[in-house]
């Protein structure tokens, strides 16, 4: 398949592994920030291509893994409300709150349906005049765009049933915490191809300039992963530490300039928390006030809840490249994948689950 095969080719594979063994000198340790990028590093075992001395951390780059446990408890409080149809991508439902999750919200008779856009639950509410439609908008600055035009939509048709959970997250902010922690390890980044995708990377400069660390905007396919491993490799070898782009099949330097108006017209930057790390500042989005009526949030007036994480759970650690998923003791014993204590184990780009997956716990 075009796009594809070219970037699974395990002889070119072994080729870059074999250069990057020749270059590097000393340990280095690098962060993928994707958990789309995760998943393949361990489903194709790249990890254990490499020379030993290149050390792979996992990133806060899971939408669902940093969504808040109270954000999560009152998705599932409207979620039950009368009248309601809840609607969200299917790997949210398994999130565990702190009591439940909404699959089990849906089995007590919650109407609770998995749509695969948010232009898909605009549509439900068309077709449902008499419900309120509620969308548990979870992401990146990769699918805020969609999300964005789904409400700048229903606010041009006049539908007054629709409303969003907004859950969006920003990937430089997140990046900028690992740096500034006094713990952090991570010498050299491969930035998230997809939201880069939208992004451009201009604004991954200013990392790289304040705190002396290589980027390599990559992709999500084998031999993009090596070659971005290689480039961060080449520059921490030579003392550079700029921001590179392997991924100029999809990425470009100002991104997708059309999705970032949409984007900006309907949500504005606010502090937001993500689950175990806490609060970053300017770290999230929510719907600027011309567009408050479909904030499911206000919509509803849920008071604030206060929920406590698992004390077992690691994946704060986790998601900022301290620990890995083996380090935690509940790893494939208490949290599987049937069974999550956190949500890293549920999501398809959480890092536990990609642990477990790929069998590196056998
Ligand atoms: S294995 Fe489970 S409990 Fe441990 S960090 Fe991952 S999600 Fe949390």
């Amino acid at each position: 398949m075009k796009y594809v095969d070219e970037y699974r080719d395990p002889q070119i594979a072994a080729a870059i592994a074999e250069r990057v063994a020749r270059k590097v000198t000393r340990p280095w340790v690098l962060m993928e920030v994707c958990g789309g990028q995760t998943h393949t590093l361990m489903r194709y075992g790249i990890d254990e291509l490499l020379p030993k001395q290149i050390e792979l951390v996992h990133g806060p780059g899971c939408p669902v893994c940093v969504t808040p446990l109270e954000l999560v408890d009152r998705a599932i409080r409207i979620a039950s409300l009368d009248g309601v149809i809840f609607t969200s991508y299917g790997d949210m439902l398994r999130v565990p709150g702190s009591q439940a999750d909404l699959f089990e919200a849906k089995a007590q008779g919650a109407d609770v349906r998995i749509v695969y856009s948010p232009l898909d639950a605009v549509k439900i509410a068309r077709q449902n005049p008499d419900r309120r439609v509620v969308f548990f908008a979870v992401g990146f600055e990769t699918t805020a765009p969609a999300n964005a035009m789904a409400v700048w939509q229903v606010k041009r048709e006049g539908l007054t049933n629709f409303s969003m959970i907004v859950a969006h997250v920003l990937v430089p902010p997140a990046m900028r915490l690992i740096l500034e922690s006094p713990q952090n390890r991570v010498q050299g980044f491969i930035g998230p191809g997809h939201v880069c995708t939208v992004m451009g990377f201009e604004e991954y400069e200013v990392l790289a300039k304040e705190f002396h660390v290589p980027i390599v905007v990559g992709g999500f396919e084998p031999l993009d992963l090596l070659e971005a491993i290689g480039m961060l490799v080449a520059q921490l070898e030579e003392g550079r530490a700029e921001v590179e782009n392997q991924y100029s099949r999809s990425v470009s330097y100002q991104g997708n300039v059309p999705a970032q108006q949409v984007m900006r017209e309907v949500f504005e930057v606010s502090d937001r928390k993500w689950r175990g790390i806490g609060s970053i500042e300017a770290s999230g989005f929510r719907l600027r006030e011309e567009y408050a009526a479909f904030d499911a949030e206000l919509v509803f007036g849920l008071e604030d809840l206060h929920a406590e994480e698992p004390k077992e759970c690691i994946s704060a650690l986790v998601l900022q490249g301290l620990k890995k998923p083996m380090d935690c003791p509940a790893f494939g014993v208490r949290c599987t994948p049937t069974m999550p204590l956190g949500a890293p184990m549920v999501s398809t780009e959480g890092a536990c689950a990609a642990y477990y997956q790929y069998r590196r716990h056998a």
